[in-house]
């Protein structure tokens, strides 16, 4: 996450349309019925949902809101079909409660407080519990230091991507720098090569640029080819990149024809993801402050931006598919 989450109104729309209703009332079916009608209406949500983008979205960045149903008001409002929720490990009842109550919406990672000595031992308990990854993962400690260490051992054990705020930067006065020394972070990648890592947030997508100067979070203008974050991500294997927030959303705003390469050359590496503050997925309520995104859905601004630079083929891996190989889904339920 790159800013504080708004208050989350929920503004849902429920998924069993009225139809549903209508039908059980007029034709007086049974109960066995009426689940197969309240299914089928799910199925046309998600089909609806799919097609705004030209099929299904997985967005892997939406940090779990307390207000349970304001979740599938974001996801609904943004064209988004199912959506991982990022949940700190006190709140995993929460997630596995949505992911129950809408069936095919919704997986979760699990975060904790790496400093404290337990951690480790209530995410590899979350993850038996069917935690999808560990994530995000955003401490003030160096990214090669022994608390992240642990943590790329214990993903690697576990079988499950690990997600990473990287921000050598502070964003704002009295903002802190998150899993620092991102110029390092190449020995971590070499070291642990059976863990998947999930790159994300300002110091990953400044350094795009081989000129960035570290000082600011989001630099601007044309990008010099030859970053670190391109380069690792064409020699090393397990890494990824997260899509999400202001962050990429500057990047690939910054110089269009270099971005297009940049799609096309990581196209299986890519996955998109909102880390959007909004409530209702279409720039309602709280939005992000800065000036390109304010009052805007960061998800439908990132998705259009993807979509428009993109083939389709490419698109469809970013929107959909990178993400559910490197997470198991078959299905879009
Ligand atoms: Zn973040
Ligand atoms: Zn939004």
């Amino acid at each position: 996450m790159e800013i504080l989450t708004g208050t989350g109104q929920s503004i849902a729309k429920p998924l069993a349309c009225e139809g549903s209703t209508l039908f059980l009332r007029k034709f007086m079916i049974d109960r066995r019925q009426f689940i197969s009608a309240t299914a089928a209406a799910a199925t046309a949500s998600l089909w609806a949902q799919a097609n705004e983008w030209g099929g299904p979205v997985l967005d892997i960045h939406l940090h779990l809101r307390p207000d349970g149903e304001s979740n599938l008001a974001h996801t609904n409002g943004s064209g988004v079909t199912k959506a991982v929720l990022l949940t700190r490990v006190q709140s995993v009842d929460q997630s596995k409660a949505l992911a129950e109550k809408h069936p095919g919406r919704f997986v979760w990672f699990v975060s904790a407080d790496l400093q404290k000595p337990e951690s480790p031992v209530l995410l590899t308990k979350a993850v038996k519990d069917g935690a999808l990854g560990l994530g995000e993962i955003k401490n003030q400690v160096e990214c090669d230091g022994p608390e992240m260490k642990r943590m790329y051992a214990l993903a690697a054990d576990l079988n499950v991507p690990i997600q990473i705020h990287f921000g050598d930067v502070p964003q704002a006065s009295g903002n802190a720098v998150f899993n620092g020394g991102f110029k390092r972070f190449d020995a971590m990648l070499k070291a642990f090569p059976r863990t998947k890592f999930i790159a994300h947030a300002d110091t990953f997508w400044a350094n795009v640029s081989a000129d960035y100067a570290y000082d600011t979070a989001y630099p601007s203008g044309p990008i010099k080819p030859g970053g670190i974050s391109d380069k690792w991500l064409s020699d090393y294997p397990n890494l990824w990149a997260d899509m999400s927030a202001n962050s990429c959303n500057n990047f690939l705003n910054r110089d269009p024809d270099f971005t297009a390469g940049f799609l096309i050359r990581h196209q299986n590496k890519l996955m998109f993801g909102c880390d959007c503050p909004c409530s209702d997925g279409r720039g309602g309520g709280t939005t992000n402050p800065s000036p390109r995104l304010h009052g805007k859905c960061i998800a439908r601004e990132t998705l259009a931006a993807a979509q428009r630079m993109s083939k389709p083929e490419v698109f469809r891996k970013i929107r959909w598919e990178n993400a559910a190989k490197l997470l198991g889904l078959t299905s879009q339920a």
